[in-house]
């Protein structure tokens, strides 16, 4: 193959409101693909523990349910995106959030020669996020998640996948704060819907089904861009 012919990293997006199955989803396709899944959410979450100056700044934004200045956001991803893991191929799971990121986006691409490969939008009702949200926690250890209502461990008090006895639950999954970010979606986030379709790069996913159906269909959409 010579080097122009080479396929670059994929790049790929999840798309969704809060309780859309996005992360769960972008780890299930982390270990079937080998691509790294890019959280911002995550490391916004990871710089509040650390207590950095961003951090510090993210956190009272976080806990209210609004959108973290792009400028922070911006910082982290492309900090995490020079770590040479993510030449694998990423997915980009709650980024980009405004109009403005998405540009932004596109031009950190840029400077690799790479491009947004795919957008899934995650498509679900409203209604029930609130409460997948409101209930869910996960294993402290190994991450597996969990929910008060559809999915507790087999036995209690015992993670599934590990065998850990310590769990959490983020601070801001809770019905109010819930509201508030499903707002922010409709308001800031849908719109990237129109913004992918029109560049020809969008497709979708029935979201409401159950955890393997949604994976099996974006395996065939990761399927098309990977091969
Ligand atoms: P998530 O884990 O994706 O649900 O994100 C949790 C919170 O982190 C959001 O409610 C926002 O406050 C913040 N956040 C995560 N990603 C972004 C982003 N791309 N832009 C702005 N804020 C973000």
């Amino acid at each position: 193959m010579t080097a122009s012919a080479q396929k670059t990293a994929p790049v790929l997006i999840l798309l969704g409101p809060p309780g859309a199955g996005k992360g769960t989803q972008a780890r299930m396709l982390e270990e079937g693909f080998g691509l790294v899944q890019l959280s911002t959410g995550d490391l916004l979450r990871a710089a509040v523990a650390a207590g950095t100056a961003a951090g510090r700044q993210a956190d009272a934004v976080m806990k209210s349910g609004g959108l973290v200045s792009d400028e922070i956001v911006l910082a982290i991803l492309k900090d995490r995106l020079a770590d040479p893991d993510t030449a694998r191929g990423v997915i980009l799971d709650g980024f980009p959030r405004t109009a403005e990121q998405a540009e932004a986006l596109d031009g950190l691409l840029a400077g690799t020669g790479q491009r947004v490969n795919s957008v899934i939008s995650l498509d679900v009702e409203d209604e029930p996020m609130i409460a997948r949200v409101a209930g869910r926690y996960t294993c402290a250890n190994c991450g597996e998640g969990y929910h008060d209502l559809f999915k507790q461990p087999a036995t209690a008090d015992v993670c599934d996948k590990c065998g850990g006895a310590e769990f959490k639950r983020r601070a801001d999954d809770n019905a109010e704060t819930a509201g508030a970010r499903l707002a922010a979606y409709h308001a800031q986030t849908a719109p990237l819907i129109t913004y992918y379709e029109a560049r020809g790069v969008l497709k979708r996913a029935d979201a409401m089904a159950d955890i393997a159906s949604v994976a099996g269909a974006l395996a065939a959409i990761v399927r098309q861009v990977t091969d």
